[in-house]
């Protein structure tokens, strides 16, 4: 076994600033030269059979116990060593000391998820050019571009593992734990951040705290009218393809369909960007129902429109019928109240709402399912 005293003396402190930066790049560097070798040692080690004899359920498995490794940075080293015959290009960057492995097992994933619509020329100058934070940012932009009804339908899939797990303890505390989607969970630091930054300097509280208190003040009803920050493209709004994902502050670029939801109704502040990247509509939209509108909308519908469901009208959204981005007016004829679940339902779910002959709404499920999410971290 290799001694790491043998070969790096133990100490830096009799190095000058410059010469420290300079081993602790170079050591980084070789860390990475030595993840990919083993990236490629685990890809072959998971078509094998080795891991089999051992009994264990999978090669990530084997990994975890016997490489004490998380589950995420087997996965990762498998799914890297399995495409790197698609990624040459990064293969070399990374001998390079151009890009670390961190931006190499972005790139996996993305072929993985792309397939035969992965473009390695076009994503490796841009994991040059950025951290692994950022480029990890990019190739969504990259999959929502190359393939928009798969990454909507993986956000659609994240919103069907939502959890929330609720229970109380002897002392009637309540114990929270949870799962949120991307987008939802943006809508919820949204909400939460306002209410859960330092009150000054005398505010003693963690991050833990404040959060805990702000949701509660959440729940009582106080705080201020949280407003989300969509920034979209036009082309994106449209679904036209090769648009990119639209950004939203705390979650991961958002499907053409998610901002169609959440420009249908005005609990947004929009910021639509045309080709050039200039603003040209920030805020409320005039195309946004006006509060009279609103009013008649709650007086004529009262709650939720969807069969059966009756959530208040204070709890649901004006959602167009033909929307406005397609020329949708918003006359009241135009409008029906939803509830948060079945606006998505409609939206990034695909259900069809009409109404039938004798005015009452009638809906018509997806005709086609959902495809498997991605592959995850086991
Ligand atoms: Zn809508
Ligand atoms: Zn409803």
């Amino acid at each position: 076994m290799l001694a790491t005293q043998d070969v790096l003396p133990s100490s830096t402190a009799h190095l000058s600033n410059d010469e420290r930066r300079e081993r602790f790049r170079d050591k980084a560097h070789l860390v990475d030269v030595l993840l990919l070798s083993m990236a490629q040692d685990a890809a072959e080690f998971a078509a094998g059979d080795a891991w089999d004899e051992d009994g264990s359920v999978s090669a990530i498995d084997w990994m975890r116990f016997n490489c004490h490794m998380t589950a995420g940075a087997a996965a990762n080293a498998v799914a890297v060593g399995e495409a790197l015959p698609r990624m040459p290009e990064s293969h070399q960057a990374l001998f390079d000391g151009e890009i670390g492995f961190a931006h190499l097992a972005v790139m996996a994933r993305t072929a993985e998820a792309l397939g035969g619509r992965f473009d390695e020329k076009v994503l490796i100058e841009k994991a040059k050019e950025n951290s692994p934070g950022k480029f990890f940012y990019i190739c969504h932009h990259a999959r929502h571009a190359a393939d928009p009804k798969t990454y909507a339908a993986e956000q659609a899939e994240q919103v069907e593992q939502r959890r929330l797990k609720l229970s109380k303890w002897m002392d009637g505390s309540l114990l929270i734990s949870g799962q949120l989607d991307s987008v939802g969970g943006a809508a919820f630091l949204t909400a939460l951040a306002p209410l859960a930054r330092r009150s000054g300097a005398h505010d003693y509280r963690d991050q833990e705290q404040r959060n805990a208190d702000a949701l509660v003040e959440l729940a009582s009803g106080g705080g201020s009218q949280a407003q989300i920050q969509v920034t979209s493209s036009l082309e994106t709004l449209l679904a036209l393809s090769g648009a990119p994902a639209a950004e939203m502050e705390h979650s991961l670029p958002v499907s053409s369909k998610t901002v169609e939801r959440l420009a249908c109704d005005s609990s947004i502040a929009r910021v639509l960007l045309d080709s050039e990247s200039v603003v040209i509509d920030v805020g409320r939209s005039k195309r946004v129902v006006s509060e009279p509108g609103r009013r008649a909308l709650a007086a004529r519908d009262g709650h939720c429109r969807w069969p059966e469901c009756e959530r208040p009208a204070s709890r649901s959204a004006a959602h167009h019928v033909v929307h406005w981005i397609h020329g949708g007016s918003t006359d009241l004829d135009n409008l029906i109240l939803l509830c948060h679940r079945h606006h998505w339902m409609v939206h990034e779910g695909n259900w069809q709402l009409v109404r039938g002959d004798d005015g009452r709404m009638l809906t018509i499920p997806p005709l086609v399912s959902f495809g498997p999410p991605s592959r995850g971290p086991d």
